[in-house]
Order: C-alpha cells, then structure tokens, then sequence
C-alpha cells in the first residue's frame, strides 16, 4: 500500500454519462474504505481552477447510484488547455491538500488528465465516462450500456408509426467517430440498413438496398445513421437523397439527440461504474497512476492512458455481416 495517498480529488469531465454518478459513489466510498479522505470537485477542470470543491464522506454519495448526469456536473474548460490554467488548477491541488486525481471522463479529459500529470506529478486515473464507447482499453466505457437501452426503446416507439404509416425513418444517433451504438441498436431494433463512420457504404448501397426491401415485400423500414456516417452527408442530405430515387416511399428523419445521454444507468452501468471507482482507487493507492481502469473478458485492467487516448476502439465486424444476413 502507498501511504502517500492521503485525500484524493474527483471529477466528472466532458459530455456526461449515465452511470457516472455510480462511478463518483464508489470512488468516495472506496476511499472511506481505506481511510482515504475524497474530496468532490465540481464541474470538472472549470472545478479545478476555481476551487468549486467539498470533502464528500461516505454518506455524501448517498442515493445517487440510480441517477441519470452527473452530480458534481460537468464542463467543457478552454482555461484548462492553457498552461496558466493548469497552474491555477495546480493551486486548488495544492490548497485542498490533493495527493491524487480520479477523472471521469472521455478521451479528452484524459488528454488533458495526462498533460496535467508530466507538468505537476501529480498521480492521476482516468475512468472512461462516455455513452460512445470509443476509447481503446476497455470492452464498455460507461453509459454506452444504457444508452443502447435508450436508443432501442425510441426505435422501437418509431417502428410503431413508421409500420401504421408505411413510412421509411432515418433515425440518427450519436456516434460522430465511432459507429458502436449505431451497429449495436441497429441490430437490436431490427433496422434495415446502418450507417456508420468506419465504413462506406455508399448511398447507391443503400438505394439498392431499400430496393430490394421493397420488392421483397416490405412497406416500411428503419435505417440508422451515426452522426458521423462515412457518406459524409447528414442524416438530412441522406434521407432527400433516398425521397427524390424512391418517390413512392414517405420518408421521415427522427434525430434522437441529447435524449441518448439521459436516464437512468442500466445495471450493467452501475456495476462497471461500481467495480471502475473501487479499481480506480485501490490502483491509486498501489501506487499507480497516468493510467486508465477499464474492462476486459470481466476483469478490470489497466490501460496508459497515452494508449487509452491514442488507440482506436474498433468496431465488431462481425456484427456488420450479421446486420447484412438478417435483412435479407
Ligand atoms: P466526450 O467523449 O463525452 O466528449 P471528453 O472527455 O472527450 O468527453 P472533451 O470536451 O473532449 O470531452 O474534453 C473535456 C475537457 O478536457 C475539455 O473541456 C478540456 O478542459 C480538457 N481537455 C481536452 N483536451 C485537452 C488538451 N489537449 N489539453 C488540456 N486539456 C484538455
């Protein structure tokens, strides 16, 4: 054990996720575990340079497991990119007594978690906080679980009208670099077709496609975009495409948006967010640090988060085969 680490700091960073309070919870709690004061940081790096911070004790992460954002809010910070913003976070550190930092995050706030780290050595763990899933060093960041969750349930609400209405939908999702929840609700709701950012398929592909759909009977389809679809068109530009070669379909765009983010965690992100903060805090205490905990065949791992950053999370091929059988 490193008795260096006396009081850690924790904060939640970039766009939050369902599951990140499960996450701060069991970082506190940890930390009460092994007599380790945890001190909350608020609005992530903006938190750190202004000093927005409160010791949290055990009972301070009383009933937040089962709540959607994130309590101790979130930010995106320009200041922290500068380097007297980072002197001035430095300050906080410094003042709060902090030994070692627990950020909860994206590829982002790691980026800047690291920077942070080589100019003041001070330890820090990153736990991956983002319903896109798209960082390399863990099988599941959290909030992607129950942001699938969410994204099915509207699909299917969508499948409804777009059935009664013999109606074509574009539904988009989040997803601007990574297809992850794309491929994966796309497969779960049944969708016709599936865009995603690692693969071009080509609006021909898909014209082609909805032809023969239509052909071999069916009166109406669901097909999901990423945001940052390969074909470089938006989900709008796409759908105008298809209504203008198929004018017989009636054509809809649903964007399901910042709705993705919300919610409830699912179980299976209250669990990996509980098992993350406890690794994240028993590796701090080992001595660890610039690293990231994540998930892999049910175990916790760590990760460099120079890795974590650098490597591409990559998307299961397998399942582009699968979608393409099931929508013979
Ligand atoms: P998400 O995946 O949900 O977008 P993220 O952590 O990648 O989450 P970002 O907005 O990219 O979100 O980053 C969060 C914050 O991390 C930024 O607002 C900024 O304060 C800090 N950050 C990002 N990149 C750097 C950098 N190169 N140097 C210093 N700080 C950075």
């Amino acid at each position: 054990m490193n008795s260096k680490i006396k009081r850690i700091g924790v904060l939640t960073s970039g766009g939050d996720a369902p599951g990140m309070n499960a996450a701060v919870r069991a970082v506190v709690r940890a930390a009460s575990f092994f007599s380790i004061e945890c001190v909350a940081i608020y609005q992530g790096f903006h938190g750190l340079i202004s000093n927005n911070t409160k010791l949290m004790n055990a009972r301070g992460a009383n009933n937040i497991i089962n709540k959607g954002g994130t309590v101790l809010k979130s930010a995106r910070c320009l200041e922290f990119r500068t380097t007297e913003g980072r002197k001035k976070a430095f300050d906080t550190i410094k003042i709060n007594k902090i030994d070692g930092l627990i950020i909860i995050g994206g590829d982002g706030s790691f980026t800047g978690a690291m920077i942070f780290q080589s100019e003041f050595s001070i330890p820090v763990i990153g736990i991956p906080g983002t319903i896109d899933n798209d960082i390399f060093g863990t099988t599941h960041t959290i909030g992607y679980d129950t942001a699938l969750n969410t994204v099915i349930e509207a699909i299917d609400k969508i499948r409804d009208t777009a059935i009664s209405h013999n109606r074509l939908f574009f539904v988009e999702v989040m997803g601007r670099d990574a297809g992850h929840i794309a491929l994966n609700t796309g497969i779960g709701a049944g969708a016709e077709e599936i865009l995603i950012p690692e693969e071009d398929m080509g609006l021909d592909r898909l014209l082609d496609s909805l032809k023969r759909s239509e052909k071999s009977g069916k009166s109406s389809s669901i097909v999901v975009v990423a945001e940052g679809d390969k074909t470089g068109k938006n989900v709008f530009e796409i759908a105008e495409y298809i209504e203008k070669n198929l004018p017989h379909y009636e054509v809809r765009v649903s964007v399901l948006g910042h709705m993705q983010r919300g919610g409830s965690p699912s179980c299976f992100d209250r669990v990996l967010a509980s098992r993350m903060g406890v690794h994240a805090v028993e590796s701090m205490i080992n001595g660890k640090s610039n690293v990231m905990v994540g998930l892999d065949n049910s175990e916790m791992i760590l990760t460099p988060l120079s890795k974590a950053i650098k490597g591409k999370s990559k998307i299961n091929k397998d399942l582009i085969r699968v979608s393409d059988i099931l929508t013979v």
